[in-house]
């Protein structure tokens, strides 16, 4: 495998302000671009929730919750600091234990039971804030009007990885061989062959480093000569 460099075990991460954008929205699924709210994992990490409030502001972007929940929580978090702060606590552990289990997968390791655990237990609050209705014909799952809970963006996540990114074939799911990225995508391309999270932005960097390597070697040898 190409870009197989050891992974630095303690990497500093730091937490960085950034105004979320579409562009920041690759994964293919809301699940995944949860996970890709740290960049560079590989290299020099950015956390970019600095606050719970960008949390709320990430979950409008994907459109993860209805509007009428996420203005609920935007309002408990401003008289509810703490609380929402813990909250964002347990959401990036929850976050971290998803980036290990996926990128097991994606190396076909067998996940450890207690990272299954915790994606049981948000996954199971996450079904807990759907009701069943029946509309139009169908029963339908629908979140529930009262289910503005600070966790409700972790269980929402928990719910879409178990309903709609694990059954996807394992081979789909992609770590980006960007430098200084790491960040997870489905590769719904036709030939089943992409990897990296944008051409543009990784795929460049990781041609041109290649490049440089390259002709840094030719001019080692050179010199050996
Ligand atoms: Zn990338």
């Amino acid at each position: 495998m190409k870009n197989c460099q050891p992974m630095k075990v303690h990497l500093q991460v730091r937490i960085e302000s950034h105004p979320f954008s579409t562009g920041d929205l690759i994964g293919g699924d809301a699940a995944l671009d949860f996970i890709n709210t740290v960049t560079g994992r590989d290299q020099s990490p950015r956390d970019w929730l600095d606050s719970y409030m960008r949390l709320l502001e990430w979950a409008a972007l994907v459109r993860l919750l209805p509007e009428n929940i996420l203005r609920a929580l935007a309002r408990r978090a401003k008289t509810q600091p703490k609380a929402a702060a813990a909250a964002l606590t347990r959401a990036k552990v929850f976050r971290e234990t998803l980036f290990a289990l996926l990128k097991g997968i994606v190396s076909g390791s067998a996940p450890p039971k207690a990272m299954v655990a915790l994606l049981r237990e948000h996954w199971i609050a996450g079904i807990s804030a759907h009701e069943l209705r029946f509309d139009d014909g169908r029963v339908v799952a629908e979140l529930r009007n009262d289910a503005a809970d600070f966790d409700l963006i972790a269980s929402m996540i928990a719910y879409r990885m178990v309903e709609y990114v694990l059954p996807l074939p394992k081979d789909r799911l992609r770590i980006c061989q960007g430098p200084n990225c790491s960040w997870l995508f489905i590769d719904s391309s036709k030939a089943g062959r992409r990897r990296w999270c944008d051409m543009a932005v990784c795929g460049n960097a990781a041609k041109s480093r290649r490049f440089y390597a390259r002709s840094r070697q030719r001019r080692k040898s050179r010199r050996d000569e």
